[in-house]
């Protein structure tokens, strides 16, 4: 590498949706019939095979394909019941469309404090469990950080709390051979482009609760044709709550499906491809004097789709320097402790139509030097050694300036 070498793959370039699904894709468009609900006579019902793909794939027992990860959530946090005015617990650490799910639903958000290792804090949420007297928590696995299951279990089950799993960033993920997503009471994933498998927008919510199942089923505007779904509960289940679940319309298409269902049988190699990329960048980056990368405990299998590491040795004034220094030579970090909240990024002090927003120190701390960086699998190793090369220059350059 000369002294001013530049990396030129774009952060956000994904693999193209293989050539399969495109052919059906197009089959798809030419019958016309993308709704999911509008079936001849033979066709095949893309929408409810992905249900049923999806749940086989992820262990559970009932599967809801929708429009997004966003809608997911809401959807979650309904069909478990959350009615307005309800104390939701989630951790700080996360992204814009958790604490947007729990306002949509008529919820109050509990923001919990986070460790240094990007994990909600197990003491911050039994405190807060305990002054709030909240009764569900939205656990974002966030960036695919997976906080010790066996801990949080057990604090949810001791204080009759009902656990939802946003699994954004875990889809693939485990934590002691267990799949992230089957430990709460339901979980939802995303599908939009930037995560583990992309159809441009949609999701899956999972649950093993019949009830849960029915009602998400019926809500995600099923109408009255909910046994055309794949992957859910007897009909005496939807009896009962047929006619009391609202249709919140956010139902998912058939050409979206046709996308997915290629995808599916893909998604094990990916990961493992994703953590080539990711292991490589976390051997360099922990190697580097000032750099700190997070824990990751022995029980965790995570997705390393992105990555996090602190600057510790530079001051907080020099993270934007940082950052402007790697994009002029291609490499884009994302900054989870800007004040202002940008693309993506934004830190929860910034979700101002939330009330008495906490102060956070531990979510505050970790969050000032944090940087963040996708990790497309357009990428190579060689491509992970010149990123970590240029980051390490960068950071080496202002560390002696
Ligand atoms: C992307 C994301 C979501 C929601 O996904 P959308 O499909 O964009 O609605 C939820 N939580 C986290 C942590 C995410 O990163």
């Amino acid at each position: 590498m000369t002294a001013r070498t530049k990396f030129t793959k774009p952060f956000t370039q994904q693999e193209p949706i293989p050539a399969a699904a495109i052919d059906r894709a197009i089959e798809v468009m030419q019958s016309g019939r993308l709704h999911r609900y509008n079936l001849a006579e033979g066709d095949s019902n893309e929408a409810s095979e992905l249900e049923r793909e999806y749940a086989e794939w992820q262990g559970a027992d009932y599967c809801v394909a929708c429009t997004s990860g966003g809608y997911a959530i809401q959807l979650a946090l309904r069909a478990c019941g959350v009615e307005p005015g309800d104390r939701i617990l989630a951790n700080a650490y996360t992204l814009a469309p958790v604490p947007g799910a729990i306002h949509n639903v008529g919820g109050v958000p509990v923001l919990v404090d986070i460790d240094s290792s990007y994990h909600i804090d197990m003491h911050d949420l039994e405190a807060k469990a305990n002054a709030s007297g909240a009764r569900y928590l939205l656990l974002s696995h966030m960036r695919g950080h997976i906080a010790d299951m066996d801990r949080l279990m057990e604090i949810c089950d001791r204080l009759h709390i009902c656990l939802i799993e946003d699994c954004a960033h875990t889809m693939g993920a485990k934590w002691r051979d267990r799949k992230s997503g089957n430990f709460g009471k339901a979980a939802a994933f995303s599908t939009q482009t930037y995560k583990h498998m992309n159809s441009g927008e949609g999701g899956f919510l999972t649950t093993n609760d019949p009830v849960v199942a029915a009602r998400a089923v019926v809500s995600s505007g099923s109408y009255m044709l909910y046994g055309r779904h794949g992957a859910i509960p007897a009909e005496d289940v939807f009896q009962d709550v047929r006619l009391y679940a609202p249709n919140y319309s956010g139902r998912m298409d058939h050409l979206r499906a046709v996308l997915l269902r290629a995808q599916l049988p893909a998604l094990k190699d990916s990961v493992a491809r994703w953590n080539v990329l990711y292991d490589r960048l976390a051997a360099r980056l922990g190697g580097m004097a000032g750099v700190v990368i997070p824990q990751r405990r022995q029980e965790e299998f995570y997705v390393g789709s992105s990555i996090q590491f602190r600057a510790e040795k530079l001051e907080r004034d020099q993270i934007p320097l940082l950052m402007a220094a790697c994009a002029a030579r291609g490499v884009e970090l994302k900054w989870f402790g800007d004040d202002e909240p940008k693309a993506f990024t934004s830190r929860y002090d910034s979700w101002k139509y939330i009330d008495d927003i906490p102060h956070l120190p531990g979510t505050l701390r970790v969050l000032e030097k944090t940087l963040d960086m996708r990790v497309p699998l357009t990428f190579d190793v060689e491509d992970c050694d010149l990123i970590a090369d240029i980051i390490e220059q960068e950071i080496g350059d202002l560390i002696a300036a």
